[in-house]
């Protein structure tokens, strides 16, 4: 494509970035996350996000991440949530707790059994039994945002893609107003899927999920995990560098930056990453991107 045509070259997109992070487990992981979050807010992302750890287990991590975030920021925070190991009674009450504390958009999710992703889920007796539930649940309960999650290459526990998106449907009328994808490194697949869902006349944001790969084995172990198909190019890509994390770290930005580009140039203007709670490779993705730090309004003093 002609260079003056293409959106990442001519500065003609709207770029629009959100980050997620995971509820830290020690002192260390807690500064390591703030040092991320500081990096990060003046790029002025739509919104950040705070996991909820398997089994709810991080209920309490979760919700003190996320207070310190509107107290100490002036982030959009966003909270997932889990239909595991909770009482209906019991999640709603976490729904109004983070309503009280100021956070008013819930990313909604069934969540994984205890033993993990591939492990048959079960509702809990008098919880929410699918996503969708939860979705009108928490819509119920008030004037929420709603996000839920997508799947470009179908759940793994879904026969079909097009089971997998009558399920997405679902969640859209029972109240959701966005979706995140999980990761996938194929931009062909996100468009094809970004093409079927809007067939099936889903008109709500898909935004696709991105992770820089920032420890090759491990994301494709969760990869295998999770239903995203790694392929044998990026395999190749980081050949050989099993103990060269610095050259690791160069070539998961250029795959990064190579994907997100791509799909500018393919019309996508906005994008969710999965941070791990590491602002640099994010931050360099974000500046190819165009974004720039906002001058104003400065996110509040953050200690680490
Ligand atoms: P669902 O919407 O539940 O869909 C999964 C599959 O379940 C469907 O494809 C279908 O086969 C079946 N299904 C669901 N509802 C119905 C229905 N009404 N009728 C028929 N079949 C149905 N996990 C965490 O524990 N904590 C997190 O913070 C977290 N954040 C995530 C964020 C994103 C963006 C993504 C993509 C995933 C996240 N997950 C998280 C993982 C997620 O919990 C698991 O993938 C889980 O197995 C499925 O839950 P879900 O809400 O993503 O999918």
């Amino acid at each position: 494509m002609n260079s003056a045509l293409r959106p990442s070259r001519n500065g003609k997109a709207e770029i629009h970035v959100s980050f997620e992070f995971f509820p830290p487990k020690t002192e260390e992981m807690e500064t390591s996350l703030w040092e991320s979050i500081a990096r990060l807010a003046p790029l002025d992302p739509s919104f950040v996000s705070v996991t909820y750890g398997a089994g709810g287990t991080t209920r309490e991590r979760t919700h003190a991440t996320l207070s310190r975030i509107v107290k100490e920021t002036q982030l959009k925070p966003a909270a997932h949530l889990t239909c595991v190991g909770a009482s209906r009674d019991e999640i709603d009450d976490v729904v109004r707790a983070y309503a009280q504390a100021g956070v008013r958009h819930i990313v909604a999710l069934r969540g994984d059994p205890p033993e993990g992703p591939g492990s048959m889920f079960r509702a809990h007796p008098g919880g929410y039994e699918t996503s969708t539930a939860l979705v009108a649940g928490i819509r119920r309960l008030g004037d929420f945002e709603v996000t839920v999650s997508a799947y470009p290459e179908k759940h793994p526990e879904s026969g079909t893609l097009d089971q997998d998106i009558d399920v997405l449907a679902a969640k859209v009328d029972a109240g959701a107003t966005r979706a995140i994808t999980q990761f996938f490194f194929e931009n062909e697949t996100y468009l094809k899927y970004l093409n079927r869902v809007r067939q099936r006349g889903i008109n709500i944001p898909i935004l696709p999920g991105i992770v820089p790969v920032q420890n090759f084995k491990q994301t494709a172990s969760f990869a295998r995990k999770t239903g995203a198909s790694v392929p044998q190019w990026l395999a190749d890509r980081f050949e050989g560098l099993e103990n060269d994390p610095a050259t690791r770290r160069l070539i998961a930005a250029a795959v990064a930056a190579e994907q997100v580009l791509d799909l500018v140039d393919e019309g996508i203007e906005d994008f969710h990453f999965y941070t791990m709670n590491k602002a640099d490779l994010v931050y360099a993705i974000c500046h190819l991107l165009g974004l720039r730090a906002k001058t104003a309004p400065e996110p509040k003093t953050i200690a680490a």
